[in-house]
């Protein structure tokens, strides 16, 4: 028999199966920075109106990890959809430098080579912090440029640079001007491992076990044996107590206890003082059994006792009064509350209120200060045993227990914080009205997901004002200068100028190292002056992003989107707010976009404990950054995502059925002619539906993107990929694209649209998988058609002709899809005995009693769409056919057919045929010969 292989089209591209990403994309990187891809992007894009995506900026140290990715690469999806939809995208990627975590890694260098850091000169120390920063920020901008994020990473921006630096001490002399900042004396969230405050978006609340205390405070002014109790989970606040708080909401009650409990410090006769809804609660823990609950006690009587501080054998000679405050609840305890001024904002309020001394009584390392007897230099955490001892000895513990808890934690080093009042600079919520100002424009900004906007409102509701200042080194300096007489901030348009111009000529650091007199003006002594020397919060920095990224750019409108983790509401998005509603007066951006976090496929966080951290690196080795982004795109990210690499097993299937796709059209546009074209008006039925499909997908993938709808737009292309291409339109057409004539319109019809599938495929997918894209797109621009653009990330969306939509058609081959289902089912159990391979050896009979089915069968070719050989609508069914139980108007009956098998295309024809081959074969033949 002849070899007819030859005369055969197979498909053909150098566009291969196996992708092998992590390597390929490598190139791709370099082929887009070789042909300055993005500045080619923005030079044809700056014609159209602005798109500003403003970039939270990550912390610069560290690799890479999960979230870091997820961010960004979020971020990429929306700037690549925005530049394709005919936007001129502003996106400068940036970085977070200063503070903390980079400070302590360089007091670590320094103490590995056996310096202090009170050894080491201030300007060594920032100028090390500085060059940290500084290698983290390239090497993550190597790895985030390799997750195929378009930029130009030559234009990025820092809170540390000098430009930005100078603009966050602007804005901060703009908050002193305005009144807005001020010096107050407040007990503040305070590590004393870091020593310094927290900023309430770096306190994380974890479960801790603490030691719960009920404490006698004996009356002194009076002849019996009685006491107020008290109730704390602090006990080292005890020693800074300096008061006691009642409620005047509640009802006090004396009880007479009538035997001796040695152990609970109580004795016959002695009397105790307790809010009445707690008196059960308390005597059932107490276990006292003998007891008599006397009368009440009102609040003269309250306001007239002087009590022991329960260590006065210590040295705590102090007299210990009752005050009323509304913080005192009936909740748990005993109905009264210690007041430590120092240690508590409640406390502190008391203290104020009522002249409580609230000289320091723990350092900022956590030592108990000289004030304190007996227990100064002793650490705070390790006093709650010796307090506890201590308060048993003088006879005043009642009892103490084990009590598990919600505790603040600093979210960096971990340890638990305490409450400790200093001077610190705050910008106040209330003085300007910043607060409804932020509300307000709360209300004015579109929140994505919706929900999120109640979240962020609560959280600015409830805030205190914001504590601006730290006590370490390495940030923006707080430039204000103190007078000494007044103890007051030096407030002086002139000297701030003077500070700005100095600072913008020689740095920050200037700050540090020159003398008063360099900055303040001829009207000012320095001796009167102290130079503020703490730092900035960095949350103050990142807050001020908006103007030095976008106004000190001249980009006069909001940004319209901020995109970060949902932890955000507490961090840059409500500092953003803040410090732009305060000086400009609004908000500074239009929308705001939350993901959820990276956690493990049980919805667990990633930990290095629990072992399951995936890195992104991992990934890319394993699989490629496109499916790392797949895997983003596909995802729900207004929930946690998980992830596991059984996931990423499945989305690789995912890809793999997309590059196919790609492929197929590739492999069988080879030696495309553009006169291959033919008009809409002239393709057949099968072509003018996959195009109204397309026009449709076109429209719904470019809807998804617009709102955000990642994950259902990648469904969107799947499903067409897979169900509308592969297994329908491209399993009809193999037979023309492989076996018809090049110049049967049938073949160049069906090239014609796979042309416009090619071109509307790239644009979907670009934004998700750049890599695998511009792979095909380079293909398709060396193989089919020369004259493309450089790189597929230059091209728009695709406006498709509105001919395309043809409604009536739709109806047309919705039913002939029915036809196909239930041929699909009857086919499905022939295969299944075994007596027929393929559909091309058989004859399919039709009978429905529905006119319809028959009538689409004049315009569609029904025996092409499901490649069979041969199809018949009867009027009759008898016992062979199958009724299709979806479709119970439909019956099919399949045949095989013994008759002459065309040896070029396999297609077999109950008439008798005299050539070797088809007569659509011969001619082919012929035709090429
Ligand atoms: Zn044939």
């Amino acid at each position: 028999m002849t070899d007819f292989s030859k005369t055969i089209k197979l498909p053909s591209t150098k566009f291969s199966m196996k992708a092998n990403l992590a390597e390929t994309e490598n190139n791709w990187i370099k082929f887009w920075k070789n042909n300055n891809l993005y500045k080619n992007l923005k030079e044809e894009s700056n014609k159209f109106e602005k798109f500003i995506l403003h970039d939270g900026p990550p912390y610069a140290n560290g690799n890479l990890h999960m979230g870091h990715a997820l961010n960004k690469i979020l971020k990429d999806i929306v700037c690549r959809t925005k530049f394709q939809s005919s936007l001129d995208v502003n996106y400068i990627p940036g970085w977070d430098c200063h503070g903390l975590p980079i400070e302590w890694n360089i007091e670590e260098k320094f103490r590995k080579s056996g310096k202090k850091k009170n050894e080491i000169d201030l300007g060594v120390f920032r100028k090390e912090c500085r060059e940290f920063a500084s290698s983290w920020v390239e090497k993550q901008k190597e790895q985030f440029s390799r997750l195929g994020i378009q930029s130009d990473w030559s234009t990025i921006y820092t809170t540390m640079t000098r430009s930005s630096e100078v603009s966050i001490v602007k804005e901060l002399l703009k908050f002193l001007e305005s009144g807005e900042l001020y010096l107050g004396f407040k007990p503040v969230m305070w590590s004393v491992v870091e020593k310094t405050a927290l900023a309430e978006a770096e306190v994380e609340y974890k479960e801790k076990i603490s030691k719960s205390i009920f404490v006698k405070f004996p009356v002194q002014n009076i002849s019996e044996d009685l006491s107020i109790i008290i109730w704390t989970t602090t006990p080292w606040t005890i020693p800074c107590n300096r008061a006691i708080a009642y409620s005047r909401q509640l009802k006090y009650k004396k009880i007479l206890i009538l035997n001796d409990y040695d152990q609970k410090n109580l004795k016959k006769n002695d009397k105790v003082i307790i809010s009445e809804n707690l008196i059960e609660n308390f005597l059932l823990q107490h276990k006292v059994e003998k007891y008599k609950i006397l009368e009440d006690v009102n609040e003269d009587e309250l306001k007239n006792f002087i009590c022991s501080h329960p260590l006065k054998k210590l040295g705590f000679n102090f007299e210990i009064r009752l005050f009323p405050s509304n913080h005192v609840t009936d909740e748990t305890g005993s109905g009264f509350v210690h007041i430590a001024p120092n240690h508590g904002v409640e406390d502190f309020e008391v203290g104020l209120k009522f002249g409580l001394d609230n000289s320091e009584t723990v350092d900022d390392g956590g030592l108990y200060s000289n004030n304190v007897p007996f227990f100064k230099g002793i650490h705070v955490y390790k006093a709650d045993e010796e307090v506890i001892q201590q308060l048993n000895k003088s006879k005043n513990l009642l009892s103490d227990e084990d009590y598990n808890h919600s505790y603040p934690h600093s979210w960096r080093s971990k340890a638990p914080l305490i409450f400790r009042a200093t001077s610190q600079w705050f910008i106040s919520m209330e003085k300007n009205k910043l607060r409804d100002k932020a509300i307000q424009e709360i209300n004015n900004v579109k929140w994505i997901p919706a929900s999120s906007k109640n979240r962020i409102l609560s959280m600015v509701k409830e805030r205190p004002d914001w504590c601006v200042s730290r006590q370490r080194s390495w940030g923006v300096p707080i430039t204000i200068f103190i007078s000494k007489k007044s103890n007051q901030p030096l407030i002086d348009k002139e000297v701030n100028a003077k500070i700005i111009s100095k600072l913008d000529e020689l740095g920050i650091d200037a700050w540090f190292e020159k003398p008063n007199d360099f900055f303040l003006t001829n009207k000012y002594k320095s001796e009167d002056f102290i130079k503020v020397d703490s730092i900035l919060d960095v949350w103050f920095d990142s807050g001020s992003s908006h103007v030095f990224v976008l106004k000190d750019q001249g980009l006069t409108k909001k940004a319209d989107l901020y995109l970060e983790g949902s932890d955000q509401h507490r961090g840059w998005f409500q500092t953003s707010l803040l410090e732009s509603c305060a000086i400009y007066k609004e908000s500074p951006y239009k929308s705001v976009l939350t993901h959820g976090f990276v956690i493990d496929d049980k919805g667990r966080k990633m930990s290095k404990s629990l072992g399951n951290i995936i890195l992104p690196s991992d990934i890319i080795k394993k699989y490629g950054a496109d499916i790392l982004r797949m895997w983003v795109a596909s995802s729900n990210f207004t929930e946690d995502l998980k992830i596991s690499f059984e996931s990423l097993n499945r989305l690789s299937d995912s890809y793999r059925k997309i590059r196919n796709t790609l492929r197929f059209i590739l492999g069988n546009m080879k030696d495309w002619d553009p006169r291959e074209k033919v008009s809409h008006e002239g393709l057949p039925e099968l072509e003018k539906y996959i195009r109204h499909k397309l026009y449709k997908t076109n429209n719904e993938v470019q809807k998804n993107y617009d709102e955000f709808n990642f994950h259902k737009t990648f469904q969107i292309i799947l499903s067409f990929c897979s169900q509308d291409l592969s297994a329908f339109f491209f399993d009809i057409r193999k037979d023309s694209l492989y076996c018809d004539s090049i110049n049967s319109i049938s073949r160049r019809s069906c090239r014609t649209v796979l042309k416009d599938i090619f071109q509307c495929l790239i644009t979907w997918l670009a934004p998700i998988i750049p890599f695998t894209t511009e792979e095909a797109f380079q293909s398709w621009k060396s193989e089919i058609n020369k004259t493309e653009k450089i790189s597929c990330h230059l091209l728009k969306f695709l406006d498709l002709p509105k001919i395309w939509i043809e409604k009536t058609l739709e109806n047309d081959w919705e039913k002939v899809l029915e036809i196909r289902d239930a041929f699909s089912y009857s086919m499905e159990k022939h295969r299944q005995k075994k007596d027929i391979k393929s559909g091309l050896e058989v004859k399919v009979y039709i009978f429905s009693k529905e006119e319809s089915y028959k009538k689409v069968s004049k315009n569609i070719d029904l025996a092409e769409t499901l490649i069979v050989s041969e199809i018949e609508f009867v009027e009759n069914k008898d016992k062979d056919f199958d009724v299709f139980p979806e479709n119970e108007k439909l019956s099919i009956k399949i045949k095989k057919i013994t008759g002459f098998k065309c040896p070029r295309c396999w297609k077999t024809f109950s008439s008798s045929i005299t050539k070797e081959t088809c007569y659509r074969c011969d001619e082919v033949i012929n035709e090429s010969n």
